[in-house]
């Protein structure tokens, strides 16, 4: 029988069973999930006993070229400054063209050469850059092919957190962690791993959010049954806090994909489909104002702490 018991704090009254369909590749697939009545946390019941045929070849890009010598400059001029180090110039760079990660990076207290671990690195694509810029990267990912690095130096390992030995300065899981069956087991050992000081930041989608009340079964971070885990803020708090961490600092950082991928599903439009505007811009039924328009809504929603994800850097108290 299946439990109604949350996850995530233990309530199970009133809780209840909602359904969700396969929409990324359109098999159209149908899954449980149960909502807590108290603290909104959703949760996929049962896995599919292999996942593997759900990740669709694309869903992670494991080839990787050399970044260019002037991009990597780029790189290490721009972010360097954040981290301690640094000229005139990055401070301009980095105030003139933000990187993408500086809203997040700039919080977690890094310095030059500092350890960072990133959980579910696919090819390494984000740490690749901040090695660039200075740190000392590592990714793992359970689904890489095999042990290997970068052009850059970042070690990238087919390894599993829990096998992990080594402490870090920051532990990244930039939108891997609603993939993983065991989010309180991986929150846990992150924690653990941590030097101190440390952060762990966590990138995730939010059902807490307007896209899940507008698009419900259609909202296209649901992500049956890739997503496992959709917390909201209330219910991420809580398991941070259950694994002795604290959360310092929420980010609001959704986008307009919320919109146009939502808008799609509801059109029965699949996100890996040829007539998506996630492969073909031009033919896709959205102008260039309406996704200007959907850009404007993300920001006004972030500034609302309503859109459909954040980034929430968490710490152990005391250090
Ligand atoms: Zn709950």
């Amino acid at each position: 029988m299946t439990s109604m018991r949350c996850i995530v704090c233990g309530n199970e009254a009133g809780n209840r069973l909602l359904q969700a369909r396969e929409k990324m590749n359109g098999t159209l697939d149908s899954f449980d999930y149960l909502q807590c009545a108290a603290c909104g946390h959703l949760h996929l019941v049962v896995p599919p006993t292999d996942l593997g045929p759900y990740y669709a070849k694309g869903y992670y890009s494991f080839h990787s070229r050399a970044i260019p010598a002037w991009r990597q400059w780029l790189y290490r001029t721009r972010t360097s400054s954040m981290l301690g180090g640094g000229s005139w110039l990055g401070k301009m760079l980095e105030r003139i063209k933000p990187p993408y990660y500086s809203y997040w990076l700039g919080k977690t207290g890094l310095r030059l050469g500092n350890r960072v671990l990133d959980v579910g690195s696919g090819a390494g694509n984000l740490i690749r850059i901040l090695q660039c810029a200075g740190l000392e990267c590592t990714g793992i990912d359970p689904y890489l092919p095999e042990n290997s690095s970068t052009p850059e130096g970042v070690e990238l390992r087919k390894a599993d957190l829990m096998d992990e030995r080594k402490t870090y300065h920051a532990i990244l899981f930039n939108h891997s962690f609603e993939h993983v069956p065991n989010p309180r087991e991986m929150l846990q050992t992150a924690a653990s791993l941590l030097e101190p000081g440390g952060c762990v930041v966590v990138r995730i989608p939010l059902s807490d959010s307007f896209a899940f009340f507008h698009y419900g079964a259609d909202w296209f971070q649901w992500d049956a049954p890739r997503h496992q885990n959709l917390f909201t803020k209330n219910s991420f708090r809580q398991l941070a806090e259950q694994c002795g961490l604290r959360v310092d600092t929420v980010l609001d950082d959704s986008s307009d994909i919320q919109f146009w991928a939502s808008e799609q599903y509801r059109r029965n439009i699949f996100h890996n489909s040829k007539e998506s505007y996630a492969h073909n811009e031009r033919q896709a039924t959205f102008s260039k104002r309406q996704i200007q328009e959907f850009k404007r809504w993300a920001k006004w929603l972030n500034q609302m702490g309503a859109g459909d994800q954040a980034a929430f850097i968490c710490r152990k108290p005391g250090s």
